[in-house]
């Protein structure tokens, strides 16, 4: 089975040529396998194939999907270029035209699709759900004996929809295994109970996210607790976490939140994560909290880097520990870990690795040196050739030789 793939889409002005490579390339950096750029004008169209071209000169390969609503198949056939330059289409089949023009406008960038043999993502969402087939069936509703909610009716409409629109592509010419298919709401049982409906009516690929997440902790908690779910029941091939960036924040951040669920869901693996305690009132300082992070951030900056020449490292584990409460026995439970020193314990801070102490470090380079032993843990273990191949979840290598201590005992 192929594994899930993360996706990221741009908030940049496609037209800004250069402002959209910049920000593609930064997501395809923190590790996005594909990226959707919205083409919704002429400008923005013209601007596709020499984004492309600037990518490529940068060596980032990153598929870039296009995002295409009400004028998409004029842009497609007036901009050949731009058909070509794109590795997908994404059609929102409620945004296409309305009466007779929907199935023939829909049909016109599908026969470009079959031309260029691109795939399609046919992207309902509900919030440009086709009002037409809506209407329809809450006329069939109405007219039942028990009428179903409201709600179900929409879920079944998105369903619908989406399966409606992959026959009539199909009937085009466009072949089954051209065809991707989301159904995006916002809610999380909504986002549950279509999903499983589709799945349960479909072979095609299914790309998740619970559109319009939201900002921070919310718009996380909402995607993965929507996601998660599904993915569980194996349902899902692409994800996408649309978080709302905070005023001036990072759009990678929707790339590392998609990576770490699936990481922690135990789904795939992408890069080094860190085990740390909450802390407590053993905790003697903000210490170690700053080393906890400071680690994971070193760990995520080096991925560029180690994923090409330490094949596996992404499968390492790492703890942070704020006492020898716990510490300890999570040190030995990761590849490497790190107990500091908790209120009333000795100023120092053992290091284990593959599961044995190997040396205690103290004083005021416990966060350089910590960060040394990982480099050099990564060098001896991963390096290129490393048996290990990405998803293994056994991560010991106990007869590995020791790390030179940089310390002395305590
Ligand atoms: S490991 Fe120690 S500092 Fe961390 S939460 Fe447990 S008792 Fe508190």
């Amino acid at each position: 089975m192929a594994p899930i793939m993360v996706q990221s889409m741009t908030n940049t002005d496609t037209a800004d040529i250069q402002g959209t490579i910049d920000q593609v390339f930064a997501l395809a950096n923190a590790g996005s396998e594909v990226v959707r750029i919205t083409v919704n004008s002429p400008e923005a169209a013209a601007a596709v194939a020499s984004i492309r071209d600037g990518l490529d000169k940068l060596h980032c390969n990153v598929p870039l999907v296009g995002d295409f609503h009400f004028n998409g198949h004029k842009l497609l056939r007036d901009y050949p270029e731009c058909a070509k330059a794109l590795a997908k289409y994404r059609i929102n089949p409620g945004n296409v035209g309305r009466g007779d023009k929907h199935d023939t406008q829909f049909a016109q960038m599908i026969e470009i699709a079959c031309r260029e043999q691109k795939p399609v993502r046919i992207g309902v969402n509900w919030g440009s759900l086709d009002q037409e087939l809506l209407g329809r069936l809450m006329d069939a509703n109405a007219a039942l004996p028990q009428p179903k909610s409201a709600q179900q009716v929409m879920r079944d409409a998105l369903v619908i929809s989406a399966l409606e629109s992959a026959a009539l592509a199909e009937s085009v010419g466009l072949a089954s295994d051209k065809i991707i298919l989301s159904c995006k709401v916002s809610d999380v049982q909504d986002l549950v109970a279509v999903y499983s409906d589709l799945a349960a009516r479909c072979n095609y690929p299914l790309h998740l996210g619970l559109t319009e997440a939201g900002m921070g902790s919310k718009g996380i908690v909402a995607s993965t607790a929507a996601m998660a779910i599904l993915l569980q029941q194996g349902i899902g091939d692409t994800i996408r976490v649309s978080l709302t960036p905070e005023p001036g924040g990072d759009r990678a951040k929707e790339v590392i939140v998609a990576q770490e669920m699936l990481q922690t869901m135990g789904l795939r693996n992408f890069t080094p994560l860190v085990t740390a305690c909450p802390g407590c009132g053993r905790t003697t300082s903000t210490f170690f909290q700053e080393l906890a992070a400071k680690t994971q951030s070193y760990l995520r900056a080096q991925m560029p880097i180690w994923r090409e020449h330490h094949p596996g490292v992404e499968s390492m584990s790492v703890a942070v520990m704020g006492c020898v409460v716990n510490g300890p026995g999570e040190s030995k439970m990761a590849n490497i870990g790190i107990s500091l020193p908790g209120t009333g314990e000795l100023p120092v801070a053992p290091v284990y690795e593959d599961g044995k102490k190997t040396v205690t470090l103290k004083g005021e380079r416990i966060a350089e040196e910590f960060q040394a032993m990982l480099d050099a843990y990564v060098q001896r273990t991963y390096g290129n050739g490393s048996p290990r191949s990405s998803g293994q979840t056994d991560q010991r290598h106990p007869d590995t030789p020791k790390v030179i201590p940089i310390r002395v005992q305590a």
